[in-house]
């Protein structure tokens, strides 16, 4: 008595966000939304209703303000508008100038790599075609990507100015890889999962303990899907 197995060799084409997947990104804007609330509490103004207000309004950043650390330094200039506004008061010379060293501190954070993501990268990288997909500013997310010295693991970069369903498929379709046969890794329910599940890719998110509010949307996969905690266990599943 035998039984006959059948091994299908995969051929995945793997595509891989980058902040708070291959680092941390989520802590620095944290610290700067710290910074710029006990700026606004020594001007009188109710940390609470100050975070509310910057909250909304950053959560309307895609559409018009954009991503990045000046997306974030304009939805604070706007709360800051908001509450000044109230009160008669004017943006002053050192209003500015906190706006810009917050802003500077996000652009420049050091990009430290978590634990085991080189090893799970070249590890990867020898079994699969590796593509990086970030969201944000060109400049900014290259910037990063050159500092956290992971471009050798992957055959190229993509910085989209969203992550949609359209754009995942115009990038498949560019790169001539079928949805089907393409998984997209990363932390963000709203970017890294529910758009490409959309158009058919299989989804792996990395859940972290604390993230963006404006990330956290209901999970919509499409059965082809793995939730892990760590980046070293794509090991287990690639
Ligand atoms: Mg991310």
């Amino acid at each position: 008595m035998f039984v006959l197995y059948s091994f299908t060799v995969m051929r995945w084409t793997l595509f891989i966000d980058a902040d708070d997947t291959l680092w941390e990104n989520f802590a620095f804007f944290e610290k700067a939304r710290d910074r710029f609330l006990g700026w606004m509490e020594k001007a009188g103004f109710v940390r609470n209703e100050v975070d509310s207000v910057l909250k909304r309004i950053d959560s309307e950043r895609t559409h018009e303000i954009g991503f990045g650390s000046m997306g974030y330094r304009e939805a604070m200039r706007r709360t800051m508008m908001f509450f000044y506004g109230k009160t008669g008061r004017r943006m002053s010379a050192a209003d500015t100038a906190l706006l810009d060293e917050v802003q500077k501190s996000v652009h420049l954070h050091s990009v430290a790599l978590y634990p085991g993501v080189a090893e799970t990268l070249a590890y990867l990288r020898e079994k699969y075609p590796l593509f990086l997909v970030t969201k944000g500013v060109e400049d900014e997310q290259l910037g990063k990507v050159e500092r956290a010295g992971v471009a050798r693991f992957f055959r190229d970069v993509f910085v989209l100015p969203d992550k949609t369903p359209a754009l995942y498929r115009g990038l498949a379709g560019d790169l001539k890889v079928s949805a089907g046969e393409s998984w997209m890794i990363g932390n963000s329910p709203r970017s890294d999962i529910n758009p490409p599940a959309e158009i058919g890719m299989g989804t792996v998110l990395i859940k972290k303990e604390r993230a963006w509010d404006f990330e956290e949307v209901p999970l919509k996969h499409n059965g082809r899907f793995y939730q892990i905690t760590d980046f070293r266990q794509l090991k287990e599943i690639f």
